[in-house]
């Protein structure tokens, strides 16, 4: 990870948000075409070829062009050849460009079908990426910003040029040449570590292999046979998610799942050991540089929870919450593994997938097979459409104009009394190269009277009328919430406050919080309707909601023993860390399920790389969601005063003020963790 700015760092101004965690940044490139949205663009105006469903040159010439006219805005900036008066709406302008090349070159190079298309557009990514880099380091643009007069200038533009310079010392602009040129090097250096991390993990698939007369009970016959051997009579599982999860969730057999286990958290060993020590002594020579203690100090300062120690609070704040249910669960567990082996004392950590599907069915009697009727994809679609237009007043339908790369792509737009907010588009399906996950990506954001902001939700979902899965409907909820934060928010004067620009560690929590919604049986009731016209009973939706409150306990001090791990790794000089002792130590602290001997998890978990020091984030960003969203438990989930008033605390100001704040006014009260700390104090394994 690149250590500049909010602003000018990729993975800040286009930060693309996927449903696990955040990844490389994002997107966002053209305008939207000149017919749809007045560009006032002054010099330069930029005919937009019709490249989406063009061949890959199109793109080439496209990319080519944006990158000719960032080069001279920046080569003008440099010169001092814009006034004063200019340079602040100049660089905006220069951001939009940015912006909106970036956007596209990373949405194609994730889906487009024609694989000739993805690789122009990852060229287009790496270039721009480069010039942003090089842009952060220019002390010319620097100092004008810092001599600009602005005491009387508007709020959101004294913010902006406050922010401004804040990326660029945070990027190493005002130290001496030599001290640029070392950072330059940490930077690159980094980017290839951070490379090589994640390809040690990729490329290190391991497997376990056992005779096919070995125990195999509990898992699907079609999964077995697939993995059999006829010649040898060997079955054969990867440490790859498709096998893992299976044989973790469903075997009998406590040694294979031991064994897989085992392999599972030594991928990536011993190759990325010396990677890991490596990247964490470059970030924290990159730190010191830059004049932060460590780089845990140098990532937070940006982010709601602002220090290291914050952090650290936080994660014991949230251990000890979930300690006393976590407890009273790995009781549960430790029960039910007796009844399999009256001898065990306690439950390791390879078997509590195994024994919590085990308790989840005969406790809570949720079969997936019924839930599954229930939500079919054109349905759910039309449902969260809906939702939408209800919730929030606004009216969703066909964008003709739109450019879809794929037949399968839809495009529309979102209305207001008659009014565009903005567009988007939905390719939901999956298709041979395409994007794995599912993200909500930036095509551009919003600029107030210059263009509308343009989003697409990229998924893997089944179509038509197949059947999803309620984790899936919940995913398509999530990252909608993200569409719509964008949209909503994407109508401001500054490209660097635009949509989601947010702290990184609130941009989840508009998205958490809509995943309530799923779970509502008055939500529900649009659109949980199965082939027979019969919409979902209320009692199975009360059963999934217990069996989901399961567990929660236990994941949430397992979660804090990574979030502890990633702080803790990069709150000190590396020259005193032992990676596994410290791994070790903390599992044994914050997990009830204690640390299996020979095992090197830290090497594959990626986040230490993308993540860096601020894996708490994901569940700090819960706790602001439970907070908000007890203000619609109290007034309802439909409650369109509520939500009117939501989108505008909450949603339309995009990155324009802090997140505290943000939350705050709507709330009328600084968030706290009591709606957290109420979902560990339900009676859920009765
Ligand atoms: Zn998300």
């Amino acid at each position: 990870m690149r250590p500049a700015a909010q602003y000018f760092d990729r993975r800040r101004v286009f930060p693309k948000i996927s449903c696990a965690f955040i990844l490389t940044g994002l997107l966002s490139a053209c305008t939207s075409p000149p017919d749809s949205s007045p560009d006032v663009e002054s010099a330069s105006t930029v005919s937009w070829p019709n490249y989406e469903s063009a061949a890959a040159q199109g793109f080439i010439e496209f990319c080519s062009s944006q990158y000719q006219d960032a080069q001279q805005r920046i080569s003008a900036l440099e010169q001092h050849e814009v006034k004063e008066a200019m340079l602040l709406s100049e660089l905006n302008q220069l951001e939009r460009v940015l912006n909106r090349t970036l956007g596209r070159a990373s949405l194609y190079a994730n889906v487009h079908p024609d694989p000739e298309y993805r690789e122009a557009a990852d060229a287009c990514d790496q270039q721009f990426t480069g010039l942003i880099s090089e842009l952060t380091l220019s002390q010319s643009i620097f100092s004008q910003v810092a001599d600009l007069d602005l005491d009387n200038a508007p709020v959101n533009e004294r913010r902006y040029a406050a922010n401004l310079l804040k990326d660029f010392r945070r990027s190493g602009v005002d130290l001496d040449e030599q001290a640029q040129a070392r950072v330059k090097t940490l930077q690159d250096d980094i980017n290839v570590l951070g490379q090589d991390f994640y390809k040690n993990i990729r490329e290190d698939v391991r497997y376990v292999e056992v005779d096919a007369t070995d125990d195999l009970s509990g898992l699907p016959q079609e999964f077995i046979d697939a993995h059999t051997d006829e010649a040898s009579g060997k079955v054969r599982f990867s440490t790859d998610y498709p096998d893992y999860l299976p044989v973790m969730q469903y075997a009998n057999n406590d040694a294979l799942r031991k064994s897989l286990y085992v392999e599972f958290r030594n991928r990536g060993y011993p190759a990325n050991e010396a990677v890991l020590k490596s990247l964490l002594e470059k970030r924290f020579e990159l730190a010191q540089l830059l004049g932060y203690d460590n780089y845990a100090a140098y990532i937070t300062e940006v982010q709601m929870i602002e220090t290291p120690e914050r952090a650290q609070q936080f994660i014991d704040a949230m251990n000890d919450m979930a300690t006393p249910t976590a407890d009273r669960d790995y009781q549960l567990l430790l029960t039910e593994l007796r009844e399999l082996d009256s001898s065990a004392n306690s439950v390791g950590d390879w078997q509590k997938t195994y024994l919590s599907e085990r308790l989840k069915k005969s406790l809570y009697q949720v079969d997936s097979q019924e839930v599954r009727t229930y939500f079919q994809y054109d349905r759910v679609k039309e449902g969260i459409f809906e939702l939408t237009e209800k919730l929030f007043n606004v009216e969703i339908r066909p964008w003709a104009e739109g450019q879809p790369w794929d037949e399968s792509v839809e495009a529309f737009e979102i209305l207001e009394n008659g009014e565009v907010l903005g567009q988007f588009y939905l390719d939901m399906h999956p298709r041979e190269g395409k994007y794995k996950h599912a993200a909500a990506f930036t095509l551009q954001d919003g600029l107030a009277g210059q263009q509308l902001p343009i989003k697409a939700l990229v998924c893997n979902f089944p179509a038509g009328n197949d059947l999803m899965e309620h984790s899936q409907v919940e995913t398509f909820l999530h990252e909608f919430g993200h569409l719509l934060h964008g949209i909503f928010g994407g109508h401001q004067t500054w490209m660097a406050q635009s949509g989601i620009k947010t702290e990184r560690d609130f941009v989840e929590a508009p998205s958490q919080m809509l995943e309530e919604w799923i779970w509502s049986p008055d939500v529900l009731a649009l659109f949980a309707i199965n082939s027979d016209g019969e919409a979902i009973p209320a009692e199975l939706i009360e059963k999934m909601k217990a069996a989901r409150d399961f567990g929660i306990g236990l994941f949430t001090r397992h979660q804090m023993f990574y979030a502890a791990l990633s702080l803790n790794y990069y709150n000190r000089d590396p020259a005193e860390l032992d990676l596994d002792a410290l791994a070790i130590e903390l599992q044994n602290h914050y997990s009830n399920f204690a640390y299996v001997d020979g095992t090197h998890f830290q090497l594959s978990f990626g986040h230490l790389n993308g993540y860096s020091a601020v894996y708490y984030t994901y569940m700090w960003s819960l706790v602001i969601a439970k907070d908000m969203f007890s203000e619609f438990e109290k007034q309802g989930l439909l409650n369109t005063e509520l939500a009117a008033r939501y989108r505008s605390k909450v949603l339309e100001p995009g990155g324009s003020r802090d997140a505290n704040d943000l939350v705050e006014d709507f709330l009328n009260r600084p968030y706290n963790i009591d709606a957290f700390a109420r979902s560990f104090g339900t009676e859920s394994a009765q």
